[in-house]
């Protein structure tokens, strides 16, 4: 198609100055954006029926690699096509994949569906964003011939997802903090089994906030960040959120043979999965509902009810039984507002910037046509507790034999108690070995596992143990600079 190149620029949520923005591969290392904003596309391209009658047959013939290829070539113009194409084949290879479909779908007895999403090598959804980060990362640093070191904090999930993705990458080493003792026993197998010289697993005498304590001071010590070039892999990366984008389209695809619209139901913590059904539904994919499910931390819920989004500290923070879903604030909801408000990066400076940091939360109750602009956007809401989530994993074994794990719960329990009409999905973001005791109280009965697991709690465990101290992380990453 000649003289059709798309030109996509990247501008911060905050940004009111109207300059031209950033092409994807300067904002691919970044993060944040230096206003405090985060990056979006200055629009969503669009998809139209002939594009996605082409895709169909793109997903049936050469996989799920090369529907990635076509959805993030749209979003990516400083990539050479060929080199797109073939990040996205190493990044969704099948033989990576307990199901080499990658994303595959399937019906329970009820009509209800299930987008699997956890078949990648941590067993949760994560991995479907973290493998096309970690390639595009590898490519990125290599044209620019340099390196990285990636310091984060997780309380399970994202952890093992970006160590899965990154090790064996020579250009990136790792530095990942966990709170000591509070990862579920298969989590902390996961991450402590991998045996790789780029990978340094810290064990912090601590909460998972006093993990995130460490990384921020670290991360105010501009002159040791430079030096040791650190970067991180959080959900607010605008790659991770783009790759993400993929699957709602595979899903779609995979179950709407007419066209119709269909509506998803996203087990939801920092927003990031639910952001790209939104992308998604930008783009012009046929979707009805977003259903956004949370569990008792539900902030989220509360702003869709009230038009109040008001954060939480980490003491009103609950530990559930969904724990990858135990925000407090959505680290990605301000692109989501961005849209609401109409790119009006003034007013998402004033809510975020000031508001959010002053007073601790904002109220768009007041806005004209708030509830029009939910509607407009398709977002509906509920949220589960922990009774609940037992309830629907015995349902759904009951009715089905299919185990599924509390995160993907929380999204069925609401998807099935809202009544929303047409083709419901609810997004499985785990496998139920992740979260085995909660399945074992629900059911008394143990959790199979994949075969792929078996016994790595048996094996040598890589992890050092500090204390609530950033000083000694520090040390450890200078320690293996030399
Ligand atoms: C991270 C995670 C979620 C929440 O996803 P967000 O993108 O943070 O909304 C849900 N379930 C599981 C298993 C997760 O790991």
């Amino acid at each position: 198609m000649l003289g059709k190149l798309p030109v996509v620029r990247y501008v911060s949520t905050r940004d009111s100055s109207g300059a031209s923005g950033r092409p994807f591969c300067h904002i691919l290392l970044e993060g944040l954006a230096p206003d405090g904003g985060l990056y979006l596309p200055e629009s969503y391209p669009a998809v139209d029926d002939e594009a996605l009658e082409r895709w169909r047959q793109v997903l049936r013939t050469d996989g799920y690699a090369a529907l990635a290829f076509e959805v993030t070539s749209l979003f990516i113009d400083d990539i050479p096509p060929d080199d797109l194409r073939a990040i996205c084949e190493r990044a969704y290879a099948p033989e990576k994949f307990l199901d080499p479909a990658v994303a595959p779908v399937s019906q329970l007895s009820d009509g209800l569906w299930l987008l699997h999403l956890s078949n990648g090598p941590s067993a949760a959804f994560k991995d479907m964003a973290m493998q096309l980060l970690g390639e595009l990362f590898e490519y990125e640093l290599e044209r620019r011939d340099t390196s990285i070191t990636i310091l984060g904090a997780t309380s399970g999930d994202t952890g093992s997802a970006a160590e899965y993705a990154l090790m064996g990458k020579p250009r990136v080493r790792v530095f990942m903090l966990s709170p000591q003792g509070r990862m579920t026993p298969f989590q902390q197998a996961q991450m402590f089994s991998i045996d790789d010289r780029s990978i340094t697993n810290i064990a912090v005498a601590g909460v998972f906030d006093d993990c995130q304590d460490i990384v921020k001071e670290i991360n105010a010590d501009a002159e040791f960040k430079t030096r040791h070039r650190i970067g991180a892999v959080n959900s607010i990366n605008w790659a991770r959120l783009l790759a993400q984008v993929v699957y709602y389209f595979a899903a779609w695809l995979q179950i709407a043979d007419d066209g119709r619209p269909i509506s998803f139901a996203v087990p939801s913590g920092n927003f990031g999965n639910i952001a790209a059904g939104h992308v998604a539904r930008s783009m012009g994919l046929p979707i009805h509902r977003l259903i956004l499910a949370t569990n008792e931390n539900n902030v989220l819920d509360e702003f869709f009810t009230t038009g109040v989004y008001r954060i939480r500290g980490s003491a009103e923070t609950q530990e559930t039984s969904s724990p990858s879903m135990d925000i407090s604030k959505a680290s990605n909801f301000e692109r989501f507002v961005a849209d609401l408000v109409g790119r009006d990066g003034e007013r998402v400076a004033e809510l975020f910037g000031v508001q959010l940091r002053e007073q601790g939360f904002f109220d768009l109750s007041e806005v004209r046509a708030f509830r029009d602009q939910l509607e407009t956007h398709g977002f509906v809401t509920g949220s589960s507790t922990h009774a609940d989530r037992l309830a629907q994993i015995r349902r759904t074994h009951e009715q089905d034999g299919v185990l599924i794990d509390p995160h993907t719960a929380d999204a069925v329990q609401v998807a099935r108690s809202m009544q929303v009409c047409g083709t419901v999905v609810a997004l499985e973001t785990a496998l139920p070995v992740k979260f085995a005791a909660t399945i074992t109280e629900a059911l008394s009965i143990d959790v199979p596992r994949p075969a792929v697991f078996d016994g790595i709690e048996d094996l040598p465990r890589h992890v050092v143990e500090v204390g609530r101290d950033a000083s000694a992380v520090k040390e450890l990453i200078a320690a293996a600079s030399v």
